[in-house]
């Protein structure tokens, strides 16, 4: 059993609120700071989540919010600009389909998730190593969930 009690999750996208909710799931209370002074809802493409991707959001109880959003998706077909078919990707055997899904609408619902579970989420809040050492006294956890 870990003393530790709080955490800071630096970076509110994909993973952040998904971090929080792990970790309150182990008796840590988590804080996501994000460097954007606003949400990021409306912002992003298509992108697809792969069935132990799924299986990790059941994990934090967000895996069935997730599905609704999303298509099941079987296989994989590339076209060129044209139409023509350039490749195929078979889905893995034995598992349940990938899900893809509009950026904007995984990040609402994991940002609903978390904030219904209690993860707050303070925006504006750009963290640097010398800002973390310093809020680090509160929070002996820190977690950077950022592509920076
Ligand atoms: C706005 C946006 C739209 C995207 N759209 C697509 C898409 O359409 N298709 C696709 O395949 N991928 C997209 N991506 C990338 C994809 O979402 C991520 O690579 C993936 O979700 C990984 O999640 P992540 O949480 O690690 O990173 P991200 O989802 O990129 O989130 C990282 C967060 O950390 C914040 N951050 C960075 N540095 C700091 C700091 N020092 N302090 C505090 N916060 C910080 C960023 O502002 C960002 O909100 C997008 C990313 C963003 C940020």
């Amino acid at each position: 059993m870990t003393a530790v009690k709080t955490a800071l999750v630096i970076g509110g996208g994909i993973a952040g609120p998904v971090t929080a909710l792990a970790l309150r799931k182990a008796g840590i209370e988590a804080t996501v700071y994000e460097a954007y002074a606003v949400t990021a809802d409306g912002v992003g493409g298509q992108l697809t989540i792969a069935p132990n991707g799924l299986a990790a959001l059941d994990v934090v109880g967000a895996g069935d919010a997730v599905r609704a959003v999303g298509l099941p998706m079987n296989r994989t077909i590339m076209t060129d600009g044209k139409g023509k078919r350039i490749g195929e990707f078979p889905g893995l055997t034995g598992l349940p389909p990938s899900r893809a899904l509009w950026r904007p609408d995984l990040y609402r619902v994991l940002h609903d998730h978390a904030r219904a579970q209690g993860v707050p989420t303070e925006y504006g809040k750009r963290q640097r190593v010398g800002h973390l050492a310093s809020l680090l006294h509160d929070a002996p956890i820190s977690l950077v969930s950022s592509n920076y």
